[in-house]
């Protein structure tokens, strides 16, 4: 089936409509109808080629939700009209220890929600701003939110899977002091989610600007990391930290925040290194310095489970299909308040 969408044909290039097909359903597939999609960063760097690899065309988007059109024969677990997801990935290998143990985001053979290779035309994987798409069943996340709610939900199949897996594996609940450095689309989900697991949450930004917005987010602290004043105060008293932050930095100015066997997981993405972090500041507390990317299937139900329950959503701001290069560079500017979502009724012709 041909279908509407949005991408680009090189990455110097503007997003522009471009029309894709879609595989019939197969036994196993779920075809979605797409509602929205949120706009991640990885977006635009794969679409305009700033990281290896990139495929033309390209069809960014793995921050999908919508409902289930059709369904295969032996598909068991979805009906027509379900509302669901699909987060970063639509296969894997299936029979790797990763996958197993259900964290199929670690397996070599982890296929990508766009730019990854697939027997489908046209050879490479094509994301979520378009129309419909095509997944098997066992990538396919069910959500249980209000549908009113839907938009914001989009955002959590990236975004909020992110944080929630390093929250969840280093065990941020009640009793923990837990650091989120930097408020985007990343950090807002991380102050949001590890409030709601019950830790003291303290959140880091180098803008004075978004104090009241973190508190409003749920932070029980908030430290302006120019202020070396505010940041000795929190000098080893951190359980956990999740750094969100991308763009190459002082990691030790964190690290010396972390009590005895505290941890700092990074889970932005820098283009270029960050300076090495000293390894006295490691080894005086045995502290450690992890990674931690996107989730498993099993433990992205969990998260979508958890946010419907305690009524958790994305703040968003909703766009047009054509608005999306002007959303790009607000994204670069960090003025978006935290996630752009594409309302995918303006793909349809
Ligand atoms: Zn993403
Ligand atoms: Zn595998």
């Amino acid at each position: 089936m041909t279908v509407n969408a949005y991408g680009a044909h090189a990455g110097d290039q503007p997003l522009g409509p471009i029309a894709i097909t879609r595989r019939a359903p197969g036994a196993h597939d779920v075809e979605i109808d797409i509602a929205f999609c949120g706009v991640c960063h990885s977006d635009l760097h794969q679409v305009r080629g700033e990281w290896a690899g990139t495929v033309y065309p390209c069809v960014p988007g793995h921050e999908i939700v919508g409902r289930v059109a059709a369904v295969g024969a032996h598909v068991g677990g979805f009906a027509v009209g379900d509302l669901v997801g699909v987060g970063c990935m639509v296969d894997s290998c299936r029979s790797c220890p990763d996958c197993d143990a259900g964290l199929e985001n670690y397996c070599d053979g982890m296929v990508g929600t766009y730019n990854a290779p697939t027997p489908d035309a046209p050879g490479h994987t094509l994301g979520g701003y378009s129309e419909r798409i095509v997944v098997n069943e066992r990538y396919v996340l069910r959500v249980r939110h209000d549908p009113s709610q839907l938009a914001a939900v989009a955002p959590l199949l990236c975004a909020g899977i992110t944080t929630w897996s390093p929250l969840r594996h280093w065990q941020a609940g009640p009793g923990k002091r837990v650091g989120i450095v930097g408020i985007g689309g990343l950090g807002h989900m991380g102050i949001k989610l590890a409030r709601a697991l019950g830790a003291h949450v303290v959140a880091f930004t180098t803008s004075e600007s978004k104090r009241r917005d973190a508190e409003a987010l749920g932070a029980h602290e908030v430290v302006v990391s120019r202020d070396p004043e505010a940041m000795a105060a929190q000098g080893r008293r951190l359980d956990l930290i999740v750094n969100t932050v991308a763009a190459p930095h002082d990691l030790d100015a964190y690290l010396s925040l972390l009590k005895r066997d505290g941890t700092m997981v990074l889970v932005g993405a820098p283009s270029s290194p960050h300076p090495s972090p000293q390894v006295f500041n490691l080894i005086m507390k045995r502290r450690a310095l992890a990674g931690s990317m996107i989730g498993g299937i099993p433990e992205t139900q969990e998260m979508l489970d958890f946010c419907a329950e305690h009524g958790i959503v994305a703040d968003i701001e909703m766009i047009e299909a054509s608005e999306i290069n002007a959303a790009y560079e607000r994204m670069l500017e960090g003025k978006v308040k935290y996630r752009f979502v594409i309302d995918s009724a303006t793909l349809k012709a």
